[in-house]
């Protein structure tokens, strides 16, 4: 699931509360909506480094779309310090971006999803009829 869809889907399982990724109350920030909406439950414990295990392009540079020059002279940081600010500050303090804001703008700068690889179970892996008939009848 892309990140952006992640975060999405999150924010309707977890209550919004910037600065750490879970709280113990079950609340949490825009990582935490995505790592919910992929299985993780609200785990105080749980850090950047479960984020950038899903999503390992966080750590790439970007530029920061609200505050150009807040984090870096010239306005690149990495996309997780550019999530991070986007929902602490303008999501949960200044509320000058939504939640859908942010996913949107995050849905243009990430990767597209890698192909799932879907196996189909060869011939060799479904059961032989005639082998269950026998069962039963024994
Ligand atoms: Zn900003």
């Amino acid at each position: 699931m892309r990140l952006s869809e992640a975060i999405l889907l999150g924010s309707s399982i977890i209550k919004a509360k910037g600065g750490a990724i879970f709280y113990p109350d079950g609340s949490g920030c825009a990582l935490g909506m995505g790592l919910a909406a992929n299985g993780y439950t609200c785990n105080p414990f749980a850090g950047d480094g479960d984020a950038l295990h899903l999503w390992p392009w966080l750590k790439q540079a970007t530029v920061l779309p609200c505050c150009p020059t807040l984090l870096s002279e010239d306005g690149t940081t990495d996309v997780m310090s550019a999530i991070v600010h986007l929902f602490d500050f303008h999501v949960s303090e200044e509320r000058d971006w939504t939640i859908e804001e942010l996913c949107q703008w995050l849905a243009s700068i990430e990767p597209p999803e890698p192909e799932l690889q879907r196996s189909q179970p060869s011939p060799a892996q479904m059961p032989d009829r005639s082998v269950l008939h026998e069962l039963k009848v024994t």
